[in-house]
């Protein structure tokens, strides 16, 4: 047999993997643990909205035929719940297809996007895989938004700005008024995205997902997924809301069965459980500031977080402190993935949970330093 002569893309050469959270059955096998608590991927540790569920049993019975292509239900649920139009919304299979879809439909090799750093890593993944070039644009003091450096990186060939708010992995905010000033500035050739995945847990005046702008005619794509607050991670539903002229160009390379029938289900009942949505979001705003006092008896150092994850610096052992945390049976991020050495970013848990990790932060922190 002849040599093998099949190459892939160049563009994959340089693309890094996505580094998930550890998930709780690995870390049992790998180190034969019992108890496992996992606080790494910001997943809603009440679980899923109980009418999801209920909607989910009744769905199963017609598994056998292909889910609505054009999640008719789903978008009006979404539409009405938004005051949009359902032609201004297009349902993913998660948020990040959607990351994938946009790229696929703006980006030409050599284009460039304009990405926050530190950020979520699908923006960049999303531009690498079109060949196009990836812009970082660092976060400032208290990792604030800069938004003159950010307008300041724009050249002709920027097709998209990336914003993040609250920002994973730092929990700050892009301003509503900030992003005002992006949008005024910006020449017309631009798309921003704007990622709202974590818009529930927000407690702040000057705070907007979007959706606003979205109706007020800008050129803005609105991310929103079912995977936090709503509780589906599991079963992969996301949205985008833009203008009809947007969403027309993303469902063009969309394929037609992207959301499979029990997640469109699960979805449209879970936007109307607000029940859920408020224990769910209550949970994150009081243990979220449980949570501070303990750090500072702990004397850790960490960034006001307007999300359900807190970036905790735990110095230059912070790596071993998160392979520590682990061997204890608690998962989080530790922070290399996004160059930040120094830091863990730790998702907020239940009550009890929360309270493991920090027994576990003080029985191993004494020991390190
Ligand atoms: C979780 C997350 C998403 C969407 O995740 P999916 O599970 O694919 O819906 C999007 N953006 C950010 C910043 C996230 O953290």
């Amino acid at each position: 047999m002849s040599q093998m002569k099949i190459e892939a893309r160049e563009v994959l050469q340089s693309m890094k993997p996505y580094s998930p959270g550890k998930p709780i059955w690995e870390l049992q096998r790998e180190l034969g643990l019992e108890k496992v608590i996992k606080l790494a991927s910001n997943e809603n540790p009440l679980g899923p909205s109980p009418k999801a569920l209920a909607a989910i049993a009744s769905a199963m019975a017609e598994l056998h035929r292909y889910p609505d292509a054009q999640t008719t239900d789903l978008r009006k649920v979404i539409a009405d719940n938004y005051h949009l139009s359902s032609e201004q919304i297009i349902v993913t299979n998660g948020g990040d297809e959607l990351i994938t879809l946009v790229s696929e439909a703006y980006l030409d090799a050599g284009d460039e996007i304009i990405v926050p750093q530190p950020s979520f890593s699908e923006y960049e993944f999303g531009g690498q895989l079109m060949g196009a070039v990836v812009t970082a644009v660092p976060l400032g003091e208290s990792y604030q938004y800069e938004v003159r450096e950010i307008i300041h990186a724009v050249t002709e060939r920027t097709k998209i700005v990336y914003l993040c708010s609250p920002n994973n992995p730092t929990g700050t905010l892009l301003l509503k008024s900030e992003l005002q000033y992006i949008l005024d500035a910006l020449p017309k050739h631009v798309l921003v995205v704007l990622d709202s995945a974590y818009s529930h847990y927000v407690e702040s005046d000057d705070y907007t997902d979007g959706i606003e702008f979205v109706n007020a005619g800008y050129p803005v794509l609105v991310l929103h997924t079912f995977s936090k607050i709503y509780g589906l991670a599991g079963i992969r539903v996301g949205f985008g809301a833009a203008s009809e002229e947007i969403i027309r160009s993303i469902l063009q390379v969309k394929e037609p069965f992207n959301v499979n029938a029990l997640a469109q289900a699960a979805a449209a009942a879970a936007i109307g459980d607000d029940e859920h949505i408020l224990q769910s979001r209550q949970l994150v705003l009081e243990e979220r500031q449980r949570l501070y006092g303990f750090f500072r008896e702990l004397g850790l150092a960490y960034t006001e977080s307007m999300s359900n994850f807190i970036l905790l610096e735990l110095g230059s052992e912070a790596e071993l402190i998160y392979r520590k945390l682990m061997e204890d049976g608690v998962i989080v991020r530790y922070g290399g993935i996004w160059g930040l050495s120094r830091h863990v970013r730790i998702s907020i848990g239940t009550l009890a949970e929360n309270d493991i990790l920090i027994k576990s932060l003080q029985k191993i922190l004494p020991a390190v330093k």
